[in-house]
C-alpha cells in the first residue's frame, strides 16, 4: 500500500479515482429514475468523436469531448421534448454516430491508427497529469455541489415530467442540465474507467444502493460510498494484479452489485421470520375501537394490553418500534421520493 502510494502516478490516478467514484452515482441516481440509463453511455460515443477532433487539431482532448458532448446532451433534451418516437432513433444516429466519426477522424490524422484511441475508450488512468487532476477535480465539485443545490427539482422532473410541469418547474432547462452533467461526468471518468464503460459506474452502484436501503436520501449515501469503494479500490486491484483498471472498476461495482443483492435478500429473509402474530381475538381495530392508534410507517398500530397490533392479511401481527418488526412489502425503488 505505502508503495502504491509513493509512486506519483498512483497517488494521481487514486485521486481521479475518488473524483469519478463520488461524482457518477450521483448524477446517475436522476438517469436511473429517468429510465435513461444509457444516455452516458451514448455519450461516452460521442464523446470520442470530440477526443479525435481535440488529437487531430493540436486542441487538449479532454476540452474538446466536454465540448462536444455537452452540445450532444443538448440536442438530445431538445430532441426528446419534441417527440418520443423519432427522439429514439436520433439518439442512436448520434451515438453510431459519434463512434464512427472519431475513428474517422483518428485515422485522418494519424495515418491509419486507432489505437491512440484505447487510453479513451478503456482508460489509462496511470497517464493522468497533475493538470487532468486539477480539472477534474473541479469538473467533480461542480457536479457534486449542483446535484446537491438542485435535487429536489432534478428529482422532480425524472420522477414525473408531467407533474413537474404542471408545478411551475422549468422542465427542459432542468433536462439540458442534466445531459450536461451527465456529459461532464463521462468526460472527467474517460481517463479513469473509458468511455465505453463510464455509464456502469453512474448506473451500477445505484442499482446496488437501491437493494440495501428502503429511503432516496439513504440510497444517494450508499452509491456514492460504493462508487468510491470500486473505483478507488478497483484502481488499487488493478495496480496489484496488473490489469486493466477501466475492467477492473467495473467488474468489482458488479461484484459490490451482487454482495448488495444478497444482503438486501437476508435482511428481508430476516423480517419475514420476525414476522410475530399476536395472539387470536375476536376484537377487531379500527379508528374509534376503543385502543390507541400509533401510526407506523404505512399503516397503524393499536395499543392492546401493551402490545401494539397492526392488521396484516386476515389476522393481527405484533409490532414494535424494531424496525425488523416492520418491513414494508418489497420496497420498489422507483417509487422512492426525496
Ligand atoms: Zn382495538
Ligand atoms: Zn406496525
Ligand atoms: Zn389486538
Ligand atoms: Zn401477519
Amino acid at each position: 500500500m505505502s508503495e502504491m502510494l509513493g509512486l506519483d502516478f498512483m497517488r494521481n490516478a487514486l485521486l481521479a479515482a475518488l473524483f469519478v467514484g463520488l461524482a457518477a452515482p450521483m448524477v446517475g441516481i436522476f438517469l436511473v429514475q429517468r429510465r435513461l440509463s444509457l444516455i452516458g453511455d451514448g455519450l461516452g460515443h460521442v464523446a470520442l468523436a470530440g477526443v479525435a477532433v481535440g488529437v487531430l487539431t493540436g486542441q487538449a482532448p479532454v476540452l474538446t469531448a466536454l465540448v462536444t458532448a455537452a452540445l450532444a446532451a443538448v440536442v438530445i433534451e431538445v430532441v426528446r421534448a419534441r417527440g418520443r418516437t423519432t427522439g429514439d432513433v436520433a439518439l442512436a444516429l448520434m451515438f453510431y454516430g459519434g463512434i464512427a466519426a472519431g475513428v474517422v477522424i483518428i485515422n485522418r490524422s494519424e495515418g491509419g491508427r486507432t489505437g491512440s484511441l484505447n487510453g479513451y475508450l478503456f482508460g489509462a488512468i496511470t497517464t493522468t497529469s497533475r493538470e487532468d487532476l486539477v480539472v477534474f477535480g473541479l469538473l467533480s465539485a461542480v457536479i457534486v455541489a449542483i446535484t446537491l443545490v438542485l435535487r429536489p427539482r432534478l428529482f422532480a422532473v425524472a420522477g414525473d415530467e408531467e407533474y413537474a410541469r404542471a408545478s411551475g418547474l422549468p422542465v427542459l432547462a432542468l433536462n439540458i442540465l442534466l445531459g450536461v452533467l451527465t456529459a461532464v461526468t463521462v468526460v472527467v471518468a474517460m481517463r479513469v474507467i473509458g468511455l465505453l464503460l463510464i455509464s456502469a459506474l453512474m448506473i451500477i452502484p445505484n442499482a446496488a444502493a437501491q437493494q440495501v436501503s428502503g429511503s432516496f436520501r439513504s440510497a444517494t449515501a450508499w452509491a456514492v460510498l460504493f462508487g468510491v469503494a470500486s473505483s478507488v479500490g478497483g484502481v488499487a486491484l488493478s495496480y496489484r494484479l496488473d490489469t486493466a483498471t477501466g475492467g477492473t472498476i467495473v467488474l468489482l461495482t458488479i461484484a459490490v452489485f451482487a454482495l448488495a443483492m444478497a444482503a438486501g435478500a437476508a435482511v428481508r429473509a430476516l423480517a419475514r421470520r420476525r414476522h410475530r402474530l399476536a395472539e387470536r381475538h375476536a376484537h377487531e381495530h379500527g379508528p374509534g375501537c376503543g385502543h390507541e392508534a400509533i401510526p407506523h410507517g404505512d399503516h397503524v398500530d393499536y395499543l392492546h394490553d401493551g402490545h401494539r397490533h397492526a392488521a396484516h392479511e386476515g389476522h393481527y401481527d405484533e409490532h414494535s418500534d424494531d424496525p425488523l418488526d416492520h418491513s414494508p412489502a418489497e420496497p420498489d425503488a422507483q417509487e422512492v421520493r426525496p
